[in-house]
């Protein structure tokens, strides 16, 4: 008989980009000659960089000669790369890495998705509401999830730590123990970030709780304010607490390229069932280079151009371009009378959703009567009801016009 992994019975209904996708088919079929806009998904929309381009042309050149060609590479990544990683995203802003605690994957969806697996079963897992849903999710498939209480639309075991506009989508800290606490910070989906100050409450509550922070900071690359940390290393002894994730996909177009990366200290310990302590990061190394075999020499060549200068000068405008998106949504709405958020530092703009109307209502007004597709924000989670997000990586083009269209709406 084959038994099957029970814990993927616990899994609630279809992915949330499957059920906006059924909607706007169903629409679509009714009404073949609409002019729809796409807000929804967080997917970018301009190519490569040149920089990128052009490593990624000479590094074909290379695998087709006999001298040059290369087969299977170190797991953890070329140390060109995690070079370029350490100088450029750590030592410039004052932050030791050492190469042999930065791991080179093919996305971070996969890396927080994966990181669970080296943790006990027993572990409790605290999220952000609304939240990415991977790591939800990725839980549930290890069993630490409990069931899932329909009333409360919730977990029974996960800790969910409520962002809204009460408390600035800036959760308080958990009411009971932890041992996992995932953080999203530039967020997806609200878009927000905490201060240098605000972060340090979650790294001393770490300390003093021992537990540990997934700090995904996937959209690092948009953040403009000053006083926003770039890293949670940034926080004195966040190193001995936290794992950090980052990805290539929205900083330069990598989305389709597939390159990340996870920073996970030597400093930081777990513990096995006497008790003894052991390094996080020798477990991480054994899952990655047992599960993974390494990202394309082509593919790290192209990311490693990202900190050449002028590949640097070519994301910047990317990120720029997408941040005045970001800008155009953001006081468009708000010249509404909208209560919007984030869009500052963060790709996505975060809306209440007017009229007191739940989200997937907002969403089927918007795509039926302005031909544009959102994502409802009660799909990231219960503190999303009455919420919705618009994204920046449309072109500047249909963002306007898509502003323009809401505009017209009777809201
Ligand atoms: N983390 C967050 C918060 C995201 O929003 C996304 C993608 O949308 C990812 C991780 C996944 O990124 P990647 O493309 O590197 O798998």
């Amino acid at each position: 008989m084959t038994s099957i992994n029970q814990n993927y019975l616990e899994l609630q209904g279809s992915y949330l980009f499957s059920e906006i996708a059924k909607r706007r088919t169903a629409f679509m079929s009714e009404h073949p000659n609409a002019e729809i806009i796409s807000l929804g998904i967080g997917d970018v929309t301009r190519g490569l960089p040149e920089a990128v381009l052009k490593a990624m042309h000479g590094a074909v050149d290379e695998l087709a000669a006999p001298g040059t060609f290369r087969g299977y590479g170190p797991e953890q990544g070329y140390d060109f790369l995690i070079q370029a990683i350490i100088e450029n995203d750590y030592k410039a802003r004052g932050i030791d890495i050492a190469s042999n605690e930065v791991f080179v994957s093919d996305g971070s969806k996969c890396d927080v998705g994966n990181i669970q697996e080296i943790f006990s079963e027993d572990s409790v897992v605290a999220v952000q509401d609304p939240v990415y849903p991977v790591y939800v999710d990725t839980n549930v498939m290890a069993g630490r999830s409990g069931r899932f209480n329909p009333e409360t639309k919730r977990y029974d075991n996960i800790v969910y730590l409520e962002c809204t506009a009460e408390n600035q989508f800036k959760p308080a800290l958990p009411g009971r123990k932890v041992d996992l606490i995932y953080l999203c910070y530039p967020n997806n989906p609200t878009g927000m970030t905490l201060t240098k100050e605000e972060l340090k409450a979650w790294v001393d509550y770490a300390k003093a709780n021992n537990c540990l922070i997934l700090f995904d900071s996937a959209y690092e690359a948009f953040i403009q304010e000053k006083d926003v940390p770039h890293s949670i290393y940034e926080i004195e002894g966040a190193k001995e607490v936290a794992i950090e994730f980052r990805s290539f996909s929205k900083t330069a177009g990598f989305t389709g390229v597939r390159c990340a990366y996870t920073v996970v200290p030597r400093e930081l310990k777990g513990y096995d069932a006497a008790g003894s302590a052991v390094l996080i990061n020798d477990l991480w190394n054994r899952r990655h280079t047992t599960k993974f075999n390494g990202v394309s020499y082509v593919t790290q060549r192209g990311a490693a151009a990202i900190y050449s200068p002028e590949g640097r000068e070519q994301i910047a405008s990317l990120v720029q371009y997408y941040m005045s998106n970001a800008a155009v949504i953001r006081d468009g709405l708000a010249s509404l009378g909208l209560e919007v958020f984030g869009g500052v530092n963060a790709p996505y703009i975060w809306l209440k959703t007017p009229q007191g109307m739940d989200s997937w209502t907002f969403f089927d007004k918007l795509l039926s009567e302005a031909n544009i597709v959102g994502t409802p924000g009660v799909g990231f989670g219960q503190s999303g009801q009455g919420y919705f997000r618009l994204t920046a990586f449309g072109s500047r083009e249909n963002t306007e016009k898509a502003v323009e269209r809401i505009r017209k709406l009777s809201l």
